[in-house]
């Protein structure tokens, strides 16, 4: 027999974890509709070639951790890493470049086939938000202040940094990146495997590294900063006097790269030490190269993601489900009528739970343990009186109720 488990990587959201991940996107969505980034859904896979183009074939997602198959056609799909790359599918095959700019926010499950951990899956979800259309540096300003706005709101920014980097422009990223090959060259028999294969694919992600000895060797690369041309460092200047402006605390960090291949300018990063390993909670960068790299105009962006079960780790306060109120019908008759009570108390807009079975004594148990607000009292004497007993389970008090009152009586329990 199967194991009837969850695929490693993949969790159950049962009522609790599916309230605090609803809370996250609720959020996010409001504060993201306050910026006025419209929400989209893209598809959760997308033709391998997507991503592939787009995120490098040396990425590490590209390279280890997509979850690839051919369907029943024949063709080659992925199911998506990342978000970014199937909205930039969507803008050119919706012909969306004609409307720039484009703000959008969205939210769903990414799969990555990586080692799971806490706050590490293989199904994960994300939210974001990507701006495309805007090549001015007020445009990362206004996207990092979005998410920053979504983590205070969350009521978690202040258990995070904002770690800050520029990669600078096309050309400045490519000075740099000859002379880190040049640096690395010299140390590569100290560098870990994985390190030595990302010195001709991929270097900057030699920085990023998590292994101990290549930290150690990165600790003495050459600096960015020392490539950054003349635009890199005035876009980067703009950048920071607009979060300044904003009041956006944030910390330099010149080590700061971001894993996909597409970004230039902005990389940024809010992390934490509240969650041990797995200190990133909402990442992201520059990516003006993106939408060109797939086929289509030239067109900038700049977005972010961020881990819905990192965030749902980090929040304390969740809203409380509603409380329901009960209804406890006495007797057969009871029942039908409790039924059609129900029924009509739900279309107006009431939670309600109804005794399904078992005697009186039961049926208030049930109410309790469900944390009724109140229960509605259903026997013969009431049926008859066209009446109920409302029974409000916190002060035990209870009332009579004509029937043609119920509602208004019950919305001090809404
Ligand atoms: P990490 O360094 O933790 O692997 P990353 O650079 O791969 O992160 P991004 O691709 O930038 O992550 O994704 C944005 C956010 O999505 C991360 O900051 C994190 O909150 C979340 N995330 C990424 N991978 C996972 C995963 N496997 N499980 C849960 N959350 C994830
Ligand atoms: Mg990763």
């Amino acid at each position: 027999m199967t194991t009837l488990r969850p695929v490693r990587g993949t969790r159950d959201l049962l009522p609790d974890d599916a309230l605090r991940a609803r809370h996250v996107i609720e959020t996010g969505r409001i504060i993201a509709d306050c910026y006025g980034y419209d929400e989209v859904a893209t598809p959760i896979f997308e033709t391998t070639e997507v991503f592939s183009r787009t995120l490098g074939e040396t990425s590490d997602i590209v390279s280890k951790e997509m979850y690839t198959f051919q369907d029943k056609g024949g063709g080659s799909l992925t199911l998506r890493p990342e978000g970014t790359a199937g909205i930039a599918r969507a803008l050119i095959s919706g012909g969306l470049g004609q409307h720039l700019p484009l703000k959008f926010f969205y939210s769903g499950p990414m799969f990555r086939y990586e080692r799971p951990q806490k706050g590490r899956l293989r199904q994960f979800h994300q939210i974001g938000a990507e701006l495309l259309g805007v090549a001015e540096p007020i445009g990362d300003v206004e996207v990092i202040a979005l998410g920053s706005a979504i983590l205070e709101a969350l009521d978690v920014r202040r258990l995070t940094t904002l770690e800050l980097n520029t990669l600078g422009n096309v050309p400045s990223r490519a000075a740099y990146r000859a002379e880190l090959v040049e640096y690395f060259r010299d140390h590569e028999n100290r560098l870990s495997h994985d390190s030595r294969r990302r010195l001709t694919q991929n270097p900057l992600r030699i920085l990023d590294s998590k292994d101990e000895n290549d930290r150690a060797i990165v600790a003495g690369a050459p600096d960015l900063d020392d490539s950054l041309d003349n635009e890199s460092k005035e876009f980067f200047d703009a950048v920071q006097s607009g979060l300044q402006d904003l009041g956006i605390v944030f910390n330099r960090n010149p080590r700061l790269v971001r894993g996909l291949d597409y970004y230039c300018h902005t990389a940024f990063e809010f992390t934490t030490d509240a969650l041990g390993a797995q200190g990133a909670v909402l990442a992201g960068g520059r990516y003006d190269g993106l939408v060109a790299a797939m086929g289509g105009p030239p067109t900038p962006g700049v977005g972010w993601a961020s881990g819905i079960e990192r965030l749902s780790m980090l929040v304390e306060t969740v809203p409380r489900r509603r409380a329901p109120v009960a209804i406890v019908p006495i007797g057969e008759r009871a029942e039908t009528v409790g039924m059609r009570m129900a029924d009509r108390l739900r279309k107006a807009g009431f939670r309600i739970e109804i005794g399904y079975r078992g005697r009186i004594r039961q049926r208030m148990k049930r109410a309790n343990d469900i944390g009724a607000s109140a229960a509605i009292l259903l026997g013969d004497d009431e049926l008859e009186e066209n009446s109920a007993t409302v029974r409000d389970l916190q002060s035990g008090e209870q009332a009579s109720v004509p029937l043609n009152e119920l509602e208004t009586f019950l919305r001090k329990y809404e």
